[in-house]
This record gives structure tokens, C-alpha cells and sequence, in this order.
């Protein structure tokens, strides 16, 4: 038998009796004639280490979900994430289908040096966390699903859901929790960074509207973490990413909000982008709470002509839309409008191909306070159109609810922020990189002096440790002794890494 066949027919064989109830171990020990091979693996701290083949049997066993080794049906799929250029291979991945099963991989992670430990949800990672080579991954994908309680206006939602299926289940009530703009970005990574979107200037971040979570901690022990359980958790979970455990629970509270909005883009030639960016830098400081507006500035690759716009959306009155949005007017007509009034679920799901980063690109990101003539100026200026690469620049805007937050109720600190300024270069998947990202990266130089900090959860791949951690200002020291509390081996450093000093 050739190995892979005889790996893969072992491991099935544990998983399937693991799932046969009232059989004991050894039954089921008996039923998995052989254990698989012995599997080689890196640590979290770069060690070589070889994971027996018995152990590999044993978490099998003790999981309901999946347990795959490379050459695997489903392998390929899981280790994979939205940015192709990631092309890592775990020595095993873990589908855990519930929370004991997270609590079984986290476990054998553990308990074997502290594997080289990667969690996906959603897997929009920019920088590749949720994936890793040599490692276990633990892919959230088959724990995926939110009940909404429409009377106390709540929604729990398990730790590997999509924002999509959020959106849907609360929609039907016509509530909302605000969540990000692309429906198929996961709920864990995106909620434990922050989670800027559509509705976040009205009711804050979606960390803003936690009320609990359940977390799988280093230790294997499952906690409730609230303002009134493990609050130091619940402090640091808001906005401290992946770094304390693996949420396997969010508790939301839910907003009334009619399922009607008005959204959509408005696109003008890219010769107009300087004027674009200096309508933008005042009217969207003016604008109120329910108008989440963001500018782009675009290159399409080929050559093609590039763009210049907003994309938007209202969530006030359908009557009071017509006169928020007037002064965009003064524009001249756009060669491009897609404003209507438009179902909030077919909104969140307009941006899921065409967002700038839903392709495979390498992103650079940094919040701004304002937007300055000479920001507008090397924003145009720089950014130029190329026969093998996509460029584009936009922004995310923060303020209202977002803004009212103090810096310390959570641990998402950039509470003073216009917005998030992102710029992204997408190429033809296979084509070598280097010239393109070489490219961004002197783009970017001539943006990042008008920044201040980044939204951790756009970290770029090669953002320094230092920079992490300033990032955080002085809520830095706080996620250190969570983090000394709950995760002092780092077992969860695979994210933008807060590190233990124990
Ligand atoms: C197309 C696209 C659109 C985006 N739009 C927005 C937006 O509108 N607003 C916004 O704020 N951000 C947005 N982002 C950024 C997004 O918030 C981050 O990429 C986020 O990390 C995605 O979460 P994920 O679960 O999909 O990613 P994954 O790659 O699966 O996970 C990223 C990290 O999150 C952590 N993690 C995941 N699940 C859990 C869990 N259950 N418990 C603990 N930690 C966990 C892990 O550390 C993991 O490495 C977007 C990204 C993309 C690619």
C-alpha cells in the first residue's frame, strides 16, 4: 500500500469509529488496525519534532470532525486560503466540528512543544496567518452557525461562521450587527481585530456590540469571557485578534434596522481622482452617523483605463438619502452609478469578487487622521495603471459610534481615526510577484508618513514586531499580562502577536 493511501485509510478509519457511539477506546483502537505513519512537524518556536503516528490516531479519535494529512480529500481546500500566494502545507489540519474538538487539537498542539499553531475562519488573512507550513491548522470551516434571538435582540454565533450568514439570519428580523462588507470574510477573524463596515459609524465596531464569547484557551480549558466573566479575556478578545485562544462562541447584541438601504458605487474617470479625494476629505467629515462612505482610486490591469469614485451606503430614511447624498452633485455626472435602494444583505454580498481584496494581492494599510492636499497629492500623483497588475487605493472610513468609543474600553486602541487607508496590487496568479509588490512598497513609502498606526487585522506580511506593538499604544502593557495570563507559551502567535513575557 502506497504510504499516502495507507495514511489517509488509517487516520479515516480512527475518525470513523470515533464517530460510533458507546464503544470504548480500546474498541475503537481495535477498529483502526494501525496507527499512521510518524508525521514530521515544526513548532511555534522552529524546532523539528516527529508526531507519532499513535497520537495522530489518538486526536483522531477523540474528534467528531475531520483530521487530514497531506494527500487527503479536502487537504488542498482547507490549507488554501482567499490569497492564493500563500501556498503553505501543514503537517495536519484539524476540522473540528464543535468545541470539544477544538479543545482535542488545541490540546495535541500543546501538548506537542507547542506546534506551529494556525486558526482559520473565513481565511482572508492579508498576511497568511491562518495557514502555515509544517504545522497543524485548525480550520474552523465545519463549525459554522449563528441563532438569532429576536426578541432579546441577540445572535449567538459560532466561531467559524461567515458574516453572510450572520447578515441573513438577523435580517430576517430586520437587526443587524455590524460586520464587514465582503460576506464571505470569517466572523472570528474578523471580529476579534475589530470590524469596520457598512453600519460600524452608527453602532461601532462589531467588538463594540460583543456582549459575550466562549473561548478555547492555550490550557485546553473552555471559559465565558464578559464585562462580568474573565473580563481581562473579554478586554483583550475585542481587538487583540487571535492572540488569548479560539473563540468558539460570539454573543452579539442585535440593532433594529429596516431591511431597506440605499448603496451602491459612483464612478468617475480616474482625471477627476484629485478632486474626488478633496470633496472626500471634507464632505465625508460632515456626514452623519448612518453614511458609511469610502473613496477608490483604481487601475484595472491591461492598461485599462483607471477610475476614480465612492462606494456607499445609507441606512437612514429612503426619503432623507436624497438630500445626505445631494452635495456629491457638485461632481458632475459619473460615468458609472449603482446608487439605489437596495436590500442590506444584497449590498453586503455586492463587494465579494470585486473588492480589491478579494483577489490574490499583496495590501499595505495604515489609518489616517485626516486628509491633507498633500496626502490627496501622492495618492494621485503615485498610483499608475500597468499592463500585468491591478493598483488600487481606498479608504474605510472610521468616526461616529467607532470614534465615541474610549481607547481603552476594548482592546482595539485607534479609537481617534478618519478612516483606513488601504492600497492593494493584484497580478495574475503565477506570475512572479517581486516587481509588483517592489512596486507597492515604494508607493506606499510616499503614503505611510501621513499614517499613524494600522488595523491590525489588515497587517501586512512583512510588518515589523515593533510596529505591532506600538500599535496598540498604551493598551500594549494590558494585552502582555492577558496574554501572560492566558497564552503564556504563545501557542497562538500566528496573528499580529502580542508576546508573552513569562
Ligand atoms: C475581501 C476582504 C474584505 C474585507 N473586508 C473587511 C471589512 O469590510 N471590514 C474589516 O474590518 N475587515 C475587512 N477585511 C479584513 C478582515 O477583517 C481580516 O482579513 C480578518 O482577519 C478576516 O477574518 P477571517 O476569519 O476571514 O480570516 P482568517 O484568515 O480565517 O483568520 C485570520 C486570523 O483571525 C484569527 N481567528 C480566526 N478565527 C478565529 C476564532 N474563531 N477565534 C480566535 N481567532 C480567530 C486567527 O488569528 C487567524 O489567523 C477584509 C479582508 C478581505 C480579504
Amino acid at each position: 500500500m502506497k504510504r499516502r493511501t495507507f495514511v489517509r485509510s488509517s487516520v479515516a478509519a480512527a475518525v470513523a469509529a470515533s464517530l460510533s457511539t458507546r464503544r470504548s477506546m480500546a474498541a475503537l483502537y481495535q477498529e483502526a488496525p494501525q496507527a499512521p505513519p510518524d508525521v514530521d512537524a515544526i513548532t511555534g518556536a522552529g524546532g523539528e519534532i516527529t508526531l507519532k503516528g499513535k497520537d495522530i490516531a489518538d486526536l483522531a479519535a477523540r474528534m467528531r470532525g475531520r483530521l487530514l494529512l497531506p494527500g487527503d480529500d479536502g487537504y488542498d481546500q482547507a490549507r488554501h486560503i482567499l490569497n492564493p500566494s500563500f501556498d503553505k502545507r501543514p503537517a495536519l489540519i484539524a476540522q473540528p466540528t464543535g468545541t470539544a474538538d477544538v479543545r482535542a487539537a488545541v490540546d495535541f498542539a500543546r501538548d506537542h512543544d507547542n506546534l506551529l499553531l494556525a486558526v482559520k475562519c473565513g481565511g482572508h488573512s492579508a498576511s497568511g496567518k491562518s495557514t502555515c507550513d509544517g504545522g497543524m491548522q485548525i480550520d474552523l470551516s465545519a463549525f459554522r452557525d449563528v441563532r438569532v434571538d429576536p426578541i432579546a435582540r441577540t445572535a449567538r454565533v459560532t466561531g467559524g461562521s461567515l458574516l453572510g450568514q450572520l447578515d441573513h439570519e438577523s435580517m430576517a428580523y430586520d437587526l443587524v450587527a455590524p460586520m464587514g462588507t465582503v460576506s464571505h470574510t470569517g466572523v472570528g477573524g474578523l471580529v476579534t481585530g475589530g470590524g469596520f463596515g457598512r453600519v460600524a459609524r452608527r453602532f461601532g465596531l462589531s467588538v463594540d456590540n460583543l456582549t459575550s464569547v466562549d473561548v478555547v484557551t492555550a490550557d485546553g480549558q473552555f471559559l465565558r469571557a464578559s464585562k462580568d466573566e474573565n473580563p481581562d479575556l473579554f478586554w483583550g478578545v475585542r481587538g487583540g485578534g487571535g492572540n488569548f485562544g479560539i473563540v468558539t462562541s460570539f454573543e452579539f447584541d442585535l440593532h433594529p434596522m429596516q431591511r431597506q438601504v440605499v448603496g451602491g458605487r459612483v464612478m468617475f474617470p480616474i482625471a477627476k481622482a484629485r478632486e474626488i479625494l478633496t470633496f472626500f476629505a471634507d464632505y465625508s467629515q460632515k456626514a452623519p452617523d448612518e453614511l458609511d462612505i469610502g473613496f477608490l482610486v483604481f487601475y484595472p490591469p491591461g492598461g485599462a483605463d483607471g477610475m476614480a469614485g465612492f462606494f456607499l451606503c445609507y441606512s437612514g430614511s429612503e426619503s432623507e438619502a436624497e438630500r445626505v447624498l445631494a452635495p456629491m452633485s457638485a461632481l458632475g455626472t459619473p460615468m458609472a452609478d449603482t446608487t439605489q435602494a437596495i436590500d442590506y444583505v444584497a449590498l453586503q454580498r455586492s463587494g465579494d469578487t470585486d473588492d480589491p481584496r478579494a483577489r490574490g494581492s499583496y495590501l499595505k494599510s495604515g489609518f489616517v487622521s485626516s486628509m491633507p492636499a498633500d496626502l490627496i497629492s501622492a495618492i494621485v500623483d503615485g498610483l499608475e495603471g500597468h499592463p500585468d497588475r491591478s493598483t488600487g487605493v481606498f479608504m474605510q472610513l472610521s468616526g461616529g459610534a467607532i470614534n465615541r468609543v474610549p481607547s481603552d474600553a476594548t482592546a482595539f486602541a485607534n479609537r481617534d481615526i478618519m478612516g483606513n487607508l488601504l492600497s492593494s496590487v493584484g497580478w495574475k496568479h503565477g506570475d512572479d510577484p517581486g516587481q509588483h509588490i517592489r512596486w507597492i512598497k515604494d508607493y506606499w513609502a510616499t503614503l505611510e508618513p501621513f499614517t499613524k498606526g494600522f488595523y491590525s487585522n489588515d497587517l501586512a506580511v512583512d510588518q515589523r514586531t515593533a510596529a505591532i506593538h506600538a500599535n496598540w499604544g498604551e493598551n500594549y502593557d494590558r494585552l502582555v499580562r492577558v496574554k501572560n495570563e492566558y497564552d503564556p507559551g504563545n501557542l497562538f502567535r500566528l496573528n499580529a502577536n502580542v508576546q508573552p513575557t513569562v
